[in-house]
């Protein structure tokens, strides 16, 4: 965590960071498996503030700051007074000024997140800005990893997809590299962000030589709603280039596993016998999304 206590981006971070806040993710995990609560969040209030929709992360963060004692407000933009015009500063003063502990943000521009920080004593959650960051995501993807693959030093991991819009792909592709994997990037040369293998990953625009020799493979969503237009002929024609469908999937290393963020296109980046396969590790990744995000919350304490 930042000196700051806020929790804006995995690029800041260093390995050291990430690995305290994982180990404590799995000590909450095993708390949670055993039925032993501790609530050091008791009397404090976590603020969910949403201008972005969600079903996981906001789900996530609330049934962890409830496990963490915490009571939780959840705002979302409906209904609010962001549509008489309120700016988000003016939001998130107002937010702060009801005196939570936390104030989790997910919004639609990239460093939405970091701004507030700027303006509030409270600690910021970034819980997912535009095309940036998504860097709870990242980190229940490294635990899942670590857990499935027994590690992440030297293990290969391809992410598959829309990279060029998401912000999923960026969290992973810092923090899988700061924990010692090697990162392919796949995806239509269109989805592709030019110049990022300045950041350590190997990038292919053909999916065979992406999956082979993979531990996992991360599939990425098409990301319609950050897209001006089209930038693939069809669903149809992505899916027979960049889907994963079962006779790809068999071909995957024995005890490689599949990934995906959600929400999933099913039938597009992914089939959905191989979604619900025995490869998938999609649900254990929502699983881990709680101790991770109660491991997030209480370090900002
Ligand atoms: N749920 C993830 C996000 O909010 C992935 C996605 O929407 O495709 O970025």
């Amino acid at each position: 965590m930042s000196s700051q206590r806020h929790f804006l981006g995995i690029e800041g971070m260093v390995r050291a960071d990430l690995e305290a806040l994982l180990s404590r993710a799995r000590e909450h995990k095993r708390s949670i498996e055993a039925g032993f609560r501790k609530t050091p969040l008791a009397g404090r209030v976590v603020a969910n503030l949403f201008f972005e929709d969600s079903t996981r992360t906001r789900s996530s963060f609330e049934i962890a700051a409830k496990m963490l004692g915490a009571e939780v407000l959840n705002w979302s933009t409906r209904g609010s007074s962001v549509s008489k015009g309120e700016t988000l500063l003016d939001t998130v003063r107002n937010i702060e000024a009801m005196g939570p502990l936390a104030i989790v943000i997910r919004h639609t521009s990239s460093g939405a997140p970091a701004l507030c920080a700027r303006h509030v004593r409270c600690a910021v959650v970034n819980a997912g800005d535009g095309m940036h960051e998504h860097p709870s995501q990242a980190l229940l993807d490294a635990l899942t990893l670590m857990e499935k693959l027994g590690g992440l030093d030297g293990r290969k991991v391809a992410i598959v997809g829309d990279v060029l819009h998401s912000r999923v792909a960026r969290s992973n592709l810092h923090c899988l590299i700061k924990l010692g994997a090697q990162v392919v990037l796949c995806g239509p040369p269109t989805l592709m962000p030019s110049g990022i293998e300045a950041l350590g990953a190997r990038v292919t625009y053909d999916l065979t030589a992406a999956l082979e020799g993979a531990d996992a493979v991360m599939l990425l969503r098409i990301q319609l709603e950050r897209q001006g237009e089209s930038m693939f002929p069809s669903a149809r024609e992505y899916a027979r280039s960049y889907g994963l469908d079962a006779a790809r999937a068999a071909r995957l290393e024995e005890g490689a596993v599949v990934m995906h963020p959600g929400p999933i296109n099913r039938g597009v980046e992914l089939a959905p016998d191989v979604a619900d396969g025995p490869k998938s590790v999609i649900l254990y990744q929502v699983t881990n999304g709680v101790a991770v995000r109660m491991a997030i919350l209480e370090a900002c304490a």
